[in-house]
């Protein structure tokens, strides 16, 4: 097996076989897989059956005309010479595809092949091994292979694999080469660009992780963006992962990488630069077929995917520019499914933008890929402030009981057994809860409990297998509701596998029948600190990262993590800072802080008329005060956030901000208009800040406080005080976007004046008391 061609490519054993050994229908049906912890202990519990001369994950490896193919079976039983693939599921397997049997059966055979050659045998038993998780049964079929058939198998493979091998090596010289000669597409970087540029390329180059705090308006996207391209090359990186909070910063992705040339239709040929670009949406915004479920008898797009996929597949990789517009055509063009040919092309191209959690959710398809493909990789955080947040959401979860009554009293028969035992288990957790009662008027009654409900897990599970089994016999029955249910369960029943300090377990009830229980993750750093280890190089970047101990500690960063704090290009002159000293906005202080905060943003509205944003701590402080200040003032236009506003109010909102116009909008601290907007010049002239910012100091906070302090001895500030200034310091930044804008920001509460608080504003800001 081994010739005398030096290996151009290399891929691993499942990779080869996705590529070659796929037909048929996509089926996403109800087929919910074990997680990646059920899936090693489940190896392990096979293994365990086995005797001592069994070994476990044998590596292997193996040529074919310039191709080096590699991977590690399962397991390898030298007296009975007898191959292994272990697979774990749930649930019958009669429901399996035969189109994923034969990818198993692809892959088994592959090895097969690579074990024969290594050790010169005449020929293996081959052994797929299917193990039920739940049950612990194994199903096993065997078959006998041949060295000499086995060997065919895997030329035949490698052989269908090796034009698109060789194209994709082309590929990266060609891409390589022109990345090695990319230019900076402005004639200048802006003012500080350049040093967070240089931050980047170091970053990079030493395969570290990089904090870099940069302001706004220097030009963040191009300045990551290019450095990190720039460095491709010279580093051997496979991948570039640009990932964004939300969806505007994906366009803004979009467009730096336009500008530097990777777009084919905005740029000349000459100045066209060979990247592959894709843009991973959610599956709900890329379905072109919302209403039915992932498979052939249900979705035309599902129906002959794989045979359809190699077309879809090449197409796409010439095309190259692969937004969510050029994936769809080139997907409806050749008849396949846009959001799974979004899926297989983030194996092929270069760059790829997307959301936070492909890489950091506990599924994350990029993650896993890089992992599966040994890339190299290099991370672009967009927001980074955003990623604590965003990381405990991914790894919290909720079970909801009104809608476990609901589907109770409408679900088939066969499920009745399992929600009933889950609703009886769950009365009982309230009960012990002590919140037999209900909590204050408009709050819920509200528990820390002391460790996850024991008899909820098992209940959880039998309702998880309950559903399972019923919609692989009924599929009809697969409501939308009862799907939710199946992955909230699985959600939860996961999370609760590696519960642990570094998160809490939450019961609240809202009235009879009306508790909510859940796992909330406070220190995200468990998850994340392997998902860091797996990148070459990875940049955070934000406007505001300080201080940056907050983020290495909760983010779980590389001791080596380094940090960069830009400089502003703006002067202290550009913008007022005033401290109102003599206002609290302290919750027993706040009905006597409305007629002088009134009086401020009156007077600071005369001295000099515009657009101004005001925040509040909640949505009852900004009712208060919004409905005095136009009893006094209704000659000054006003304007005010409400819950839950529609996009179209949202932007009606914004709209309001327009040049020339004048008034106030008032907003809530943290929410829809704190960050995230853009409005320069003359459309904002000022911000009123009357809060801290600061989290209730309420039961889930208290405990989140004493683990926090408990893990880093720092409760206060990781709890409160910086999380609270970081929503301060994004509000107060709409005001001041670009060089030439000018503005003033009034922080009205005392604590602004403590020093303590201070020293986490803005170095160039120059407060002053009033
Ligand atoms: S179009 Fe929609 S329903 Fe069809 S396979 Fe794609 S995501 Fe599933």
């Amino acid at each position: 097996m081994n010739d005398s061609v030096p290996p151009r490519y290399r891929v691993a054993v499942r990779a080869l076989c996705a590529f070659t050994a796929r037909t048929g229908d996509l089926d996403h049906r109800f087929t919910p897989a074990p997680s990646a912890r059920e899936g090693v202990a489940g190896h392990a519990r096979v293994v365990a059956r086995r005797g001592a001369d069994y070994m476990n994950e044998v590596p292997l490896a193996g040529y074919h005309r310039g191709l080096a193919v590699s991977g590690r079976a399962d397991g390898y039983d030298v007296r009975a010479n007898r191959l292994e693939e272990i697979k774990t599921h749930r649930g019958s397997l009669e429901r399996m595809a035969d189109n994923q049997r034969a990818l198993h059966w692809a892959q088994l055979k592959v090895y097969g092949a690579l074990l024969c050659a290594e050790r010169g045998l005449d020929a293996v038993e081959l052994a797929l091994v299917y193990l039920d998780v739940a049950s612990g049964h194994e199903t096993v079929l065997t078959e006998r292979g041949e060295a000499s058939e086995l060997q065919a198998w895997f030329a035949e493979q490698c052989e269908r694999f090796l034009a698109w091998a060789e194209q994709e090596v082309a590929h990266r010289e060609c891409r390589d080469a022109a990345l090695r000669t990319l230019g900076f597409p402005h004639g200048d970087f802006r003012p500080g660009q350049r040093d967070l540029a240089e931050g980047v390329y170091k970053a990079a180059a030493t395969g570290r992780c990089l904090l870099a705090q940069a302001p706004t308006g220097i030009g963040k996207t191009l300045g990551t963006l290019f450095p990190m391209l720039a460095a491709m090359p010279r580093q051997g990186l496979d991948r570039l992962a640009f990932l964004t909070m939300k969806t505007p910063g994906r366009r803004l992705a979009l467009e730096a990488l336009e500008t530097l040339g990777a777009d084919p239709a905005a740029e000349p040929s000459s100045r066209r630069v060979p990247l592959r670009v894709l843009e991973l949406i959610a599956r709900d915004k890329a379905c072109e077929h919302p209403d039915s479920a992932c498979h052939g008898d249900a979705c035309p797009l599902a129906a002959g995917f794989f045979d359809r996929l190699p077309k879809a597949r090449a197409a796409a990789v010439a095309q190259g520019w692969l937004d969510r517009d050029g994936l769809r055509e080139v997907a409806l063009a050749h008849g396949v499914c846009p959001y799974y040919l979004g899926q297989e092309m983030a194996r092929w191209c270069d760059i790829v933008v997307g959301d936070v959690n492909h890489w950091f959710d506990a599924n994350a398809l990029l993650h896993g890929l890089a992992r599966e493909n040994d890339w190299r990789v290099g991370l672009l955080v967009d927001e980074a402030h955003n990623l604590v947040g965003r990381a405990r959401g991914m790894y919290s979860a909720e079970l909801d009981q009104r809608r476990l009554g609901r589907l109770r009293r409408a679900a088939p028969g066969g499920l009745k057994r399992a929600l009933g035992r889950l609703a009886r288990q769950w009365h009982t957790e309230v009960r012990e809860a002590g919140l037999s009662d209900a909590g204050e008027p408009g709050r819920p009654a509200y528990r820390v409990l002391d460790g996850l409900p024991d008899g909820m897990s098992g209940a959880l599970q039998g309702v998880a297998a309950a559903i399972t089994d019923h919609l692989g016999e009924h599929p009809e029955d697969a409501s939308a509701e009862l799907q939710e249910l199946l992955f909230e369960t699985l959600a939860f029943t996961r999370l609760a596998e590696t519960f642990g300090e570094h998160s809490l377990c939450d019961l609240a009830r809202h009235g009879r029948g009306r508790a909510v229980l859940g796992i909330r993750n406070l220190v995200p750093a468990d998850f994340l600190a392997p998902r860091f280890a797996t990148a070459h190089a990875a940049v955070l970047f934000s406007a505001t990262l300080s201080p940056p101990g907050y983020h290495r500690d909760l983010l779980g960063l590389p001791a080596d993590a380094v940090w960069q704090s830009v400089p502003a290009p703006f002067t202290a002159e550009q913008l007022e800072v005033r401290i109102r000293s003599d206002i609290s906005t302290r919750l027993a202080d706040r009905p006597a802080s409305v007629a002088p905060i009134v009086a401020e943003m009156a007077a600071q509205f005369r001295r000099r008329p515009g657009n101004y944003l005001a925040f509040f701590s909640s949505f009852a402080y900004l009712a208060t005060v919004h409905e005095r200040f136009t009893l006094e003032r209704p000659d000054i236009p006003t304007w005010a956030q409400t819950r839950g506003m529609a996009e179209h109010e949202r932007e009606a909102f914004l709209a309001r901000f327009r040049l020339g116009g004048e008034g106030i909008g008032f907003a809530v601290l943290g929410g829809a208009f704190g960050e995230g907007i853009d409005l320069p010049g003359e459309r904002l002239v000022g911000a009123f800040v009357a809060t801290l910012g600061l989290p209730p100091a309420d039961a889930f906070n208290e405990v989140l406080k004493a683990r926090l302090t408990t893990r880093f001895g720092r409760g206060d500030d990781y709890a409160y005080r910086i999380p609270g200034l970081l929503k301060v310091v994004q509000a107060a930044g709409r005001v001041i976007r670009g060089p030439q804008d000018e503005g003033v920001v009034v922080l009205m509460d005392d604590r602004f004046a403590q020093p303590g608080v201070r020293e986490r504003l803005p170095e160039w800001w120059r407060p002053v008391r009033a």
